[in-house]
């Protein structure tokens, strides 16, 4: 069977960061986070990423195409022959299109999405209980993953601060903001026959696990 390709969909807040980064771990499939590899392509100064850093450093949007371009450089790798999962792309119906047919140049599969819900009050409690490290960025979460002191980094010692993006009334507006954006997406991937929505409420080790059974791992 050729690569497969795990779209992972879910509001902030549905933890699918997380869950990516431990079934990638599993699986050795790569986890590829487009800000990941932005980032990484704009520190490696390959001829993409110079380009992607001169829309970045605009303050523009990097063009699809170019995010295109750095996924299917990122595909081509040794460790991705076995699948990706894919997380931050596609974002809109016509990105997901631009996927497909990236995926059939590469002759792979087309993409399968899975859509981590959560309920709406969940999200608002874990998004403003989140607090962030002001020196490292680490992230805790008061009620799932509290810092060890009130208020110190683990890690760094660094204080620790609510960003605005998790004060409830910023919460309450990426949600719908998330909704509006993402509902062309979901549709697009539910026409298709390749939508599993799967339960994000739980543990983290009960989320995984239904997420491993909607890819078909047991
Ligand atoms: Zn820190």
């Amino acid at each position: 069977m050729s690569a497969q390709t795990v779209v992972l969909l879910g509001p902030p807040g549905a933890g699918k960061g997380t869950q990516a980064a431990g079934l990638a771990a599993e699986s050795h499939w790569p986890h590829i986070s487009t800000g990941d590899i932005l980032r990484a392509a704009v520190a490696a100064q390959s001829p993409l990423g110079l380009q992607a850093n001169g829309f970045m450093e605009r303050g523009e949007y990097v063009p699809d195409p170019l995010i295109i371009d750095l996924i299917k450089e990122r595909m081509a790798a040794p460790d991705a022959r076995g699948g990706v999962f894919l997380d931050g792309f596609p974002r809109t119906a016509p990105q997901a299109e631009m996927l497909d047919q990236l995926l059939a140049d590469l002759g792979r599969q087309p993409a399968v999405a899975i859509l981590v819900e959560v309920a709406r009050a969940e999200l608002i409690a874990r998004l403003s209980g989140r607090l962030t490290c002001q020196s490292c960025q680490r992230i805790y979460q008061l009620t799932s993953q509290p810092p060890r002191h009130s208020g110190i980094c683990d890690v760094c010692g660094g204080t620790l601060i609510q960003r605005t993006d998790d004060q409830p009334e910023t919460v309450a507006r990426r949600l719908a903001v998330y909704d509006e954006k993402t509902a062309p997406l979901i549709a697009f991937y539910e026409q298709g026959k390749r939508l599993t929505a799967v339960d994000g409420m739980g543990s983290q080790d009960q989320v995984a696990a239904r997420l491993k059974e909607a890819i078909g791992w047991s």
